[in-house]
């Protein structure tokens, strides 16, 4: 079984992020780029999957700038077994990125894919579901629970009630949610052999995939500040707040 996860390079979930003077967009110039956390879980899930003897190949894919080749090897590091990398310095919005991951799936006929939930940079939550519309593949998204046998998926998801559970036959396109699994750091030794690892580089023209963005994005601001708290003295002074000034109650 043959197993394809994608994983995005983004801002690391521990900067705080700036909005840029202009309002176009946020910095990212110096600063740290990381696994999209969704993304980890899906490499984790993965590897577990072929430690435990279902899976014989992952493949590792990432759409975007040449950096974006750190965050291949850092998913071959953890233990994928190769790479592809499509390059583009364009902006990627979700549909593109899912006609560039349906031209590599086309190529490379896995048996799942598995992604993130979202990307905690555009908080997006659409390429796993346009991917699997594009392929006419069943989904499992928002995965808490992923079991494989006799060629189909049972999928726990996280459903605003509880947990959901279904069957889907594969291939299919799963997506992480934050209970699948706690992802592995790579260790040194596999660092290392990472370097080793075959990626492979192609553009999106060579997929025939035209990204030009859909949506425009007119500003990007910064969320009102908070203001500080205050102590009060009594409940009586917080009551006549909520009443008179909140009026709250
Ligand atoms: P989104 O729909 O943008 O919230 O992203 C959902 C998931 O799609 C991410 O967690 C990744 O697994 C995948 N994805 C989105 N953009 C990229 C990209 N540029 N390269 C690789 N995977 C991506």
């Amino acid at each position: 079984m043959k197993i394809l996860v994608a994983v995005k390079r983004l801002i690391d979930y521990n900067v705080k992020i700036r909005v840029k003077p202009d309002n176009t967009g946020v910095e990212t110039a110096n600063v740290k780029m990381s696994m999209n956390p969704f993304d980890e879980i899906a490499v984790e899930e993965a590897v577990s999957l072929k430690e435990a003897g279902t899976v014989d190949e992952i493949i590792a894919v990432s759409l975007g700038p040449k950096a974006s080749q750190e965050t291949i090897r850092t998913a071959l590091a953890m233990g994928c077994d190769r790479g592809i990398h499509v390059e583009t310095d364009d902006e990627l919005q979700p549909l593109a990125v899912a006609k560039l991951l349906k031209g590599i799936i086309e190529k490379e006929s896995p048996d799942l894919v598995i992604l993130g939930k979202q990307a905690i940079d555009d908080d997006s939550n659409q390429t796993g579901q346009m991917l699997s519309a594009l392929l006419g593949w069943s989904q499992g998204t928002f995965a808490s629970e992923l079991e494989l046998a006799d060629g189909t998926a049972n999928v726990t998801r996280e459903v605003d009630g509880g947990l959901e559970t279904i069957k889907i036959n594969m291939p299919c396109v799963i997506t992480t949610d934050l209970r699948l699994n706690v992802p592995r750091y790579a260790s040194l030794p596999n660092i290392m052999k990472a370097k080793k690892k075959q990626i492979d580089v192609m553009s999106p023209g060579d997929l025939g995939v035209d990204t030009t963005p859909r949506l425009q994005t007119l500003k990007v601001t910064e969320p009102p500040k908070r203001e500080a708290g205050a102590v009060l003295e009594s409940v009586a002074e917080l009551v006549d707040k909520l009443k008179n000034e909140a009026k709250v109650i």
